[in-house]
């Protein structure tokens, strides 16, 4: 039978079993009446989890000129070491080398975006310096994680673009050896695409280029479904996000929660994967 919730039920007792941050998001509530009894009615509430409400007017998914430099940039800095090691490669008649260290840069990147997405996922807070914007940005995408899929492009890439810009240009202007600019250029194009391939795991097969989703369904990027098990309980797992290659090894063998424990007996900082704090903010 269909019983009017409001008349009988306050929406409290059931929006309180439900984690804090998924309320902004319940815009659809479906309330089932199994049985009822004299004293008791069963209630099987089923949540959808839908994209939040406002997104496509807010400022802070929008793309900037700032941001728009700073991806320009860090594309011309990557270009110029890929166009290096090609140059090299044709100079010297190396060509296997240049690959190689193309390839361990495509494979390191991955794990490289793992580590730095831990971090950032259990320490430090706004006011970190350097990173502070990103672990911020990070906690709010834990929030509401379907919105990396409404931020524009530039918005979403411009702060890795940052970090790429300032230490590929040095690399560029100093070094022409086409192994060392073969395996900086692959991983730096990792790095600064990688929220890319992270909004990309998020989105929905139906609405991805198909390419993409051909390349993450033979794992040359991150998985759509493994990723979801990085915004599932205990949040503490599937940290990479270029192609997740490593994600399996890591988390089997425990690596991030062994150096959480190493941080937390030498340096007494509980990583937010720890809190219920996190819990909630991790949904
Ligand atoms: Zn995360
Ligand atoms: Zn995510």
């Amino acid at each position: 039978m269909s019983t009017p919730l409001q008349t009988k039920y306050t929406l409290s007792p059931i929006t309180n079993n439900i984690p804090r941050c998924h309320r902004p998001w319940l815009l659809r509530l479906r309330v089932t009446c199994l049985s009822q009894s004299s004293h008791k009615m069963k209630l099987v509430v089923e949540q959808r989890l839908v994209n939040p409400p406002v997104i496509s007017t807010d400022p802070n998914l929008q793309s900037t000129w700032t941001h728009r430099l700073w991806v320009a940039a860090g594309c011309t800095t990557v270009f110029a070491s890929f166009t290096k090691s090609i140059i090299g490669a044709f100079g010297s008649h190396l060509w296997l080398e240049p690959a190689l260290a193309g390839l361990a840069g495509y494979i390191i990147a991955d794990l490289g975006s793992g580590v730095y997405h831990w971090a950032t996922d259990n320490y430090g807070d706004e006011s970190t310096p350097l990173v502070g914007t990103h672990i911020k940005d990070s906690q709010d995408h834990h929030k509401w994680p379907w919105t990396i899929t409404r931020r524009q492009f530039a918005n979403n890439l411009h702060f890795l673009a940052r970090g790429v810009t300032l230490i590929v240009l040095p690399i560029d202007l100093a070094f022409d050896d086409p192994v060392v600019h073969g395996f900086v250029s692959t991983f730096a194009f990792c790095v600064l695409f990688c929220q890319l391939f992270h909004a990309w795991a998020h989105g929905t097969k139906s609405k991805l280029p198909p390419l993409v989703v051909w390349l993450q369904d033979i794992g040359l990027l991150v998985s759509r479904t493994r990723h979801v098990s990085h915004h599932l309980a205990p949040y503490n797992n599937n940290y990479c996000v270029v192609s997740g290659a490593w994600n399996n090894v890591l988390d089997e063998s425990k690596v991030f929660e062994a150096m959480e424990m190493v941080l937390y007996l030498q340096l007494g900082v509980r990583p937010r994967s720890w809190t219920e704090e996190t819990d909630i903010s991790k949904c």
